[in-house]
């Protein structure tokens, strides 16, 4: 069976086409990148729109497979940005339509759970799934997946974002503050604020803006401002694992990529004699191929969706969805 996958929740879009053994045929994306502040939803929805043939073209040609190949379409059905949402949506009816092949609505944060389990090996992980829009501690019971804790506020990478856009740096600024916070020197002091499982994130962001003006270095700045963050996801995603007496933690989202928290997790993971895992970085960020395993695996579990079910939902709930495959 194959499925062609399309993400397109925020900033990026994606197509992927993916095998039944979830075999990657092919995986791209391109990003919207705002010329000035954060992104405007309506203008990265155009960017999707403009850039979804061409994807689709070039996905099929980097898979060597022709359209009647497809036997499944699956798309990211939220949460997300409207948009954007109903931009791939409408690719994924239209796709599904012309070629008679049944279509999926996926949830984009179960899409990174269940990319990670099946790449990394792990089986019944708390996923920590730290992305620009989404910070949630999110585990398996019970025929769903519970979200055991999550932000309050803003994501964590928008926590980034928003920092590096105050101080000029480039859009996303993830990985520019982490090498910023390579050469940080002292600990400063910022409002840690977990709250039962949840954090929440906006007061640090102003906290951190006000040591700059106090004449703070950059550097200091950006390394506190990681290590608090990326601590407090850590103590809630350990206090997660104790709960449910689990064994593995998994990754997820772009803010994995940073080595600083992986660092800290891997740190977490092994004291308590458990294991940490990070899926391949084209596969943490938001991508497609993660879109079509999770639908080909609901495909398979018996899950149908007619054209009528394939409304978006800005605030999908991870706990929305009965997990027919588990
Ligand atoms: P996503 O929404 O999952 O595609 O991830 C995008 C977010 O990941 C943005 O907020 C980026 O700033 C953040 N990000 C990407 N790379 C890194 C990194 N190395 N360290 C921290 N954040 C990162
Ligand atoms: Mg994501």
């Amino acid at each position: 069976m194959l499925c062609l996958g399309i993400e397109g929740t925020a900033h990026t879009v994606g197509v992927s086409i993916v095998d039944e053994n979830c075999r990657v045929h092919s995986n791209l994306q391109d990003m919207y990148e705002p010329l000035e502040g954060g992104i405007h939803p309506r203008e990265a929805a155009n960017h999707h729109a403009e850039c979804l043939i061409h994807l689709l073209n070039k996905s099929l040609e980097e898979a060597r497979k022709g359209f009647d190949d497809i036997d499944l379409v699956a798309f990211s059905q939220g949460p997300g940005l409207g948009p954007c949402l109903r931009t791939v949506a409408t690719a994924a009816r239209s796709l599904s339509l012309s070629l008679g092949a049944p279509i999926m609505g996926v949830n984009h944060c179960i899409a990174h759970l269940e990319i990670g389990r099946k790449t990394t090996g792990c089986e019944d992980p708390v996923l920590l799934y730290l992305s620009g829009g989404n910070t949630q501690v999110i585990a398996y019971s019970e025929k769903r997946y519970r979200v055991f804790g999550e932000t309050l506020d803003i994501g964590i990478g928008n926590l980034l974002d928003k920092f590096g856009r105050e101080v000029g740096l480039r859009f996303p600024s993830g990985p520019a503050i982490e090498k910023l916070a390579l050469k940080g020197e002292q600990l400063l002091s910022l409002p840690y604020s977990v709250k039962g499982m949840d954090v929440s994130f906006s007061g640090i962001l102003t906290a951190a803006l006000n040591l700059l003006n106090q004449g703070q270095k950059l550097e200091d700045v950006c390394s506190s401002l990681q290590e608090t963050s990326f601590a407090m996801v850590t103590e809630v995603t350990e206090r997660a694992m104790a709960h449910l007496e689990k064994e593995e933690v998994l990754l997820g989202g772009g803010v994995a990529c940073n080595q600083t928290l992986r660092n800290m997790v891997e740190c977490m993971a092994e004291e308590r004699g458990a294991a940490m895992f990070v899926p391949d970085a084209e596969l943490c960020v938001d991508n497609g191929a993660m879109i079509a395993w999770t639908g080909i695996l609901a495909y398979q579990s018996g899950m149908r969706m007619g054209v009528e079910d394939t409304q978006i939902n800005q605030r999908f709930r991870t706990d929305d969805v009965d997990i027919g495959w588990r």
